[in-house]
């Protein structure tokens, strides 16, 4: 077996603090927060309320042992002792598959080889700026969840016998180079679906095959035959596998509800891949080098000092699976709590752990699945494997309609005139539009990278229907702040959201104080994130009139009572989003 004991080449030694630090087109007055691991702690509980003096609560609330605890011992149900019978070096290329538990790519190395090389790079160009705006392409909270996903996956690698090696620069630069020296003959990645990750994937495969590697032939000084290093892409982001769809991705239904009632009723899930206790050896390497720190990648560093701070990792996510499946036992009142704003709770918060890959969808699915065998089964627990398969819908619609879901029309080539008034769109961002209900969501955005999903369609109707403002300006910024962004889900959902989506029948609008009266009927929400108007009696909140700023542009339907309202319940929800709607067209 190759023992390669290797100081790594130049690639490893630079930090990078890029240049580019990303030039805005827009100044940022609020500026992009970022956080320290494991801050300063409030631990709020469902019972207990989450009130204007309440400072951060961490998620999940467990202390770090706990978190570590709870993920070795859900590790060691999902790990096996298969046997190996590969030969040489085979290298997981980890990107948004930041786990060990059901990670096919990690798996596959291992059974393919005698040696895995885990290899992380940062890529220099998920820290420049977005594609129209110039935002910058990541903020500072989710290059921090980064980091310390890197740092927990490294940690549950080390426990397995190996370890991970982080690089900075590019994959195409990085993983040939790896591969040369140590002599991979395969680098296995999770297969991505859209044209940045597709890019990057080319690139890679293109410079492995101008690797040669010595042949056993050539050792032999028989005739030489070409022997390069494979990239091999595994598909693992759904919970529902591409090729067990009832379907060719590029047919897939334009209608949610027949994508699911179709899955539903043809696919099973499959099972989660378990993985082998032990993975080592590892290869030889004296330095498997520092993760950047977030001022090293040229952002600036920041506490999260209000509303919740999201662990980064595996083990964080495992936990927070407990957390919330068995510990608080809260995924049988998920339905009709998902519509909250305030607080953990009120629904799962996996999306930023699902999106960086710590968290298996299939896991999820599993997990759904003992709940109901051990607790109950209800249309709750049902819910969230329904919501799971909106983000599957996403992310196979990012393969039927590639590029088309970045493109102002959307997939359906929509004409329409949309504004860029600068000064518009920043009170939107700023959280400055006299709206009490936006200006809270979006300075909870801003504060914590996250935003519940309530949260995120009434701001995106009102950029978009009461500002009238350019779509993909709020996705940018979407993308820029979010911790759980992912391109399928947060493109997907604006282009739904802004009347461009594929699906035809779809034309919401949210009128605000509907939203208000239904959602935060005390004006809990908006006092948290707006301490000024906690002094107000509380159905004033959130129609503070002239006790609050000025509002910056009048609703498209005017008040309540002449709004025809667009979304009548909590329950509606759900009916304007899939076939049950019947289209809300003005
Ligand atoms: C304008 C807009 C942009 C969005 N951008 C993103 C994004 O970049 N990344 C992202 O993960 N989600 C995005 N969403 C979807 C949704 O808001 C979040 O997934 C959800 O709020 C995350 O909180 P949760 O994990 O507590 O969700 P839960 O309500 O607990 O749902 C469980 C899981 O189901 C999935 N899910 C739920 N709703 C949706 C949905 N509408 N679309 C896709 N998946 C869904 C998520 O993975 C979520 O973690 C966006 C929604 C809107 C309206």
């Amino acid at each position: 077996m190759a023992n390669f004991a290797l100081t790594l080449p130049n690639l490893s030694r630079k930090i990078f603090i890029y240049p580019s630090k990303p030039t805005s087109v827009f100044t940022n007055s609020t500026g992009i927060l970022c956080s320290n691991r494991f801050p300063t702690m409030n631990f709020c509980s469902k019972s207990e309320s989450v009130s204007a003096s309440s400072s951060t609560y961490q998620v999940p609330q467990q202390d770090p042992n706990e978190i570590d605890r709870i993920a070795e011992q859900t590790l060691q149900r999902y790990s096996s002792k298969a046997k190996r019978n590969g030969k040489g070096t085979a290298i997981v290329w980890f990107r948004n598959d930041l786990r060990v538990l059901d990670n096919e790519a990690l798996y596959k190395a291992w059974v393919s080889s005698e040696t895995v090389l885990p290899v992380y790079c940062v890529d220099p160009r998920l820290f420049g700026t977005t594609y129209y705006f110039g935002f910058p392409k990541t903020g500072a909270l989710r290059a921090q969840f980064l980091i310390e996903s890197l740092a927990d996956l490294r940690k549950n690698l080390v426990k397995r016998g190996l370890n991970l090696l982080v690089q900075q620069g590019k994959p195409e630069e990085i993983l040939p180079s790896l591969a040369r020296a140590f002599g991979a003959h395969t680098v296995y990645a999770q297969k991505e679906t859209c044209a940045e990750e597709l890019n990057v994937e080319r690139l890679v495969s293109k410079h492995l095959q101008e690797v040669e590697l010595p042949t056993p032939s050539e050792k032999s000084n028989s005739p030489r035959i070409s022997n390069n290093p494979k990239l091999k892409l595994i598909w693992g982001t759904t919970m529902y596998h591409i090729d067990d769809l009832p379907f060719d991705a590029s047919s897939l239904p334009d209608v949610y509800t027949q994508f699911r009632k179709s899955v539903e009723a043809k696919c099973e899930v499959r099972g989660c891949i378990k993985i082998p206790t032990s993975l080592g050896p590892p290869p030889s390497i004296v330095d498997w080098e520092c993760l950047p720190s977030v001022e090293q990648l040229g952002l600036p560093l920041n506490n999260v000092n209000k509303g919740m701070k999201f662990v980064g990792g595996e083990s964080a996510a495992l936990s927070r699976v407990y957390e919330y499946f068995w510990k608080k036992n809260l995924l049988k009142v998920y339905k009709d709590t998902r519509n909250g704003m305030l607080g953990p709770d009120y629904s799962t918060k996996f999306s930023p752990w699902l999106a960086s890959g710590s968290l298996s969808p299939r896991f999820l699915h599993e997990e759904v699945m003992r709940y109901e065998k051990e607790r109950q089964a209800n249309s709750s627990t049902y819910w969230v494997l329904f919501e799971l398969i909106w983000r599957d819908y996403f992310r196979f619609l990012s393969v039927k309609y590639g590029n088309s879901l970045f493109h102002l029309g959307g997939p359906r080539k929509v004409e329409h005139a949309w504004s860029q008034d600068k000064n518009l769109f920043q009170s939107w961002r700023d959280g400055r539009t006299g709206y009490p209900l936006i200006d809270a969501n979006m300075k909870e955005l801003s504060t914590t990278g996250f935003m519940s999903n309530r949260g995120r369609q009434i701001v995106c109707s009102f950029l978009v229907r009461d500002m009238g403002i350019d779509w993909r300006m709020g996705a940018e910024w979407f993308e820029t702040c979010l911790l759980d962004y992912d391109p399928c889900s947060n493109y997907g959902n604006w282009t739904y959201g802004s009347g461009v989506g594929n699906d035809p029948r779809e034309d919401r609008y949210f009128s605000i104080p509907k939203q208000a009266q239904t959602y935060d009927p005390e004006g809990e929400y908006v006092a948290y994130w707006l301490p000024q108007l906690g002094a107000m009696p509380k159905d004033k909140r959130n129609f503070p009139g002239s006790l609050y700023i000025n509002q910056i542009v009048p609703l498209k339907f005017g008040t309540t009572n002449r709004n025809r309202t667009r979304d009548k319940s909590p329950v509606a929800r759900r009916a304007n989003y899939g076939r049950e709607a019947k289209g809300n067209r003005r």
